[in-house]
């Protein structure tokens, strides 16, 4: 029996899964009865050779640093293919980019809903994966198995191309040994947090028994009506019903995710949440491009593009389907990207945590359907009323952060 080695604590774990996936006795597990899970170390079968907590730290503090001397660049893009631009959540730059992996023959590694609607991390070099991992899941991707599946086809001698979260990306890069590292490119979202699978799967099987039929496909956020902050909506459809259109202060899950109830606790001083990225490319909604960019057309979605190594702008070039714009870190300030640098003050994050952990003791106490009726979305009134308060703060008028 060997001391426990020291992973990151339930408050610091990213849940990436870069320990499990460095431990060579696989003497790593993941559980736990809460929102998140957290890994496990089996005592009597680690042999004790630091290579868990190393690929731990590596991720919570960094080290990979492919840049040299290349200066990180910002573009305005979109997929310019009007079909899939359309179906993706932003500019469907992510879908560009894994096209054209695939087009070259490479491993791609996205986020996929399996028949189950569990989100999860799904890895291949047919184009069928394309349409499956379209569209951004607003839930923590299982990523079991799927690091060692990429280093499989790395040794194979294929190229991968991972996208993830940031944190997700840091822990592909820091578990694919050095000499296969020149294979991989990675791929970031712009993430302010995942939500917790388990609430999301009780929400489904909520949703299903009010329904009383099982649910098919769930697009968090449709653009049939339209991309723009403030307007996402879910398009929920259930077996043999028309596609429903839900708006995210409707959403019940949307709006727990908005409260920050069911976020994962590291989200919250995300180390990621920086102007440098680790990723080779980082992409996101362009938040704000109507003020950087009034010409640009909108209502089909507009992407960020980050390109930050050498490599990743070759292969963004040889994309053929992409429009690109580029505009200077200057011109992209924090508030158009959401989610890329903007960070509360530590007293919010400190009451959010708070009350994250107070929803999460009761939720665990009481269950899904007593919290649904405790906790529901906005009605028609506290919507207007957060409109009202929304533009009294963006003309000056009122100070500090909105209340939601
Ligand atoms: C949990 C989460 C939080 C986000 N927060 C922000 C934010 O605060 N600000 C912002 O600008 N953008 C955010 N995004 C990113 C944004 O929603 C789009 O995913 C991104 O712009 C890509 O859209 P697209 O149209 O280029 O690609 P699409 O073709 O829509 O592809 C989406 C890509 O995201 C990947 N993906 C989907 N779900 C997940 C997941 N759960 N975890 C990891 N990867 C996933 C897929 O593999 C796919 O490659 C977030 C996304 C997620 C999943």
């Amino acid at each position: 029996m060997r001391n426990s080695p020291k992973l990151a604590s339930r408050e610091e774990c990213m849940g990436c899964h870069a320990c499990e996936a460095a431990c060579p006795e696989g003497s790593i597990t993941f559980s736990g009865k809460g929102f998140f899970t957290y890994p496990e170390v089996n005592t009597d079968t680690c042999i004790g050779c630091g290579k868990c907590e190393k690929a731990c730290d590596y991720v919570r503090f960094g080290f990979r640093n492919d840049k040299k001397d290349f200066t990180q660049r910002f573009f305005c893009a979109h997929n310019t293919y009007a079909h899939e631009r359309r179906l993706a959540t932003s500019g469907g730059v992510g879908g560009a980019l894994a096209a054209r992996a695939i087009q070259l023959g490479w491993q791609v590694c996205g986020v996929a809903f399996d028949e189950e609607m569990n989100v999860a991390h799904i890895i291949s070099d047919d184009a069928e994966i394309l349409e499956k991992i379209r569209g951004s899941k607003y839930v923590q991707s299982d990523v079991a198995g799927i690091y060692a599946k990429a280093i499989a086809s790395l040794r194979a001698g294929q190229q991968v191309l991972f996208i993830g979260t940031p944190c997700q990306c840091q822990a592909m890069s820091t578990v694919v040994p050095a000499s296969l590292r020149s294979g991989l490119l990675t791929c970031a979202i712009i993430c302010h947090g995942v939500n917790s699978p388990k609430v999301w799967h009780e929400y489904v099987d909520f949703i299903e028994k009010k329904k009383g039929r099982k649910l098919q496909s769930y697009n968090f956020r449709s653009k049939d009506r339209g991309w723009g902050f403030g307007i996402e909506r879910a398009a929920v459809k259930f077996e043999n019903s028309r596609v429903k259109y839900l708006p995210s202060w409707k959403n019940l899950f949307m709006r727990w995710f908005g409260m920050h109830y069911i976020l994962q606790e590291s989200c919250f001083h995300c180390p990621y949440r920086i102007e440098e990225r680790y990723s080779d490319m980082t992409i996101g909604d362009f938040w704000g491009i109507e003020k950087l960019l009034p010409q640009e057309p909108t209502r089909e979605g507009v992407s960020v593009l980050i390109v930050s190594t050498e490599r990743a702008m070759e292969f963004v070039n040889g994309v053929e389907n992409l429009s690109l714009k580029e505009t200077s870190a200057t011109l992209t300030p924090q508030k158009s990207l959401g989610g890329f640098t903007e960070r509360r003050s530590e007293s919010q994050i400190a009451a959010e945590l708070e009350r994250r952990q107070h929803f999460e003791e009761e939720y665990l106490k009481k269950g899904f359907v007593s919290m649904a009726a405790k906790y529901p979305p906005q009605n028609t009134l506290q919507r207007i009323l957060y409109h009202f308060r929304y533009r009294l703060r963006q003309y000056g008028i009122v100070k500090g952060e909105l209340k939601k």
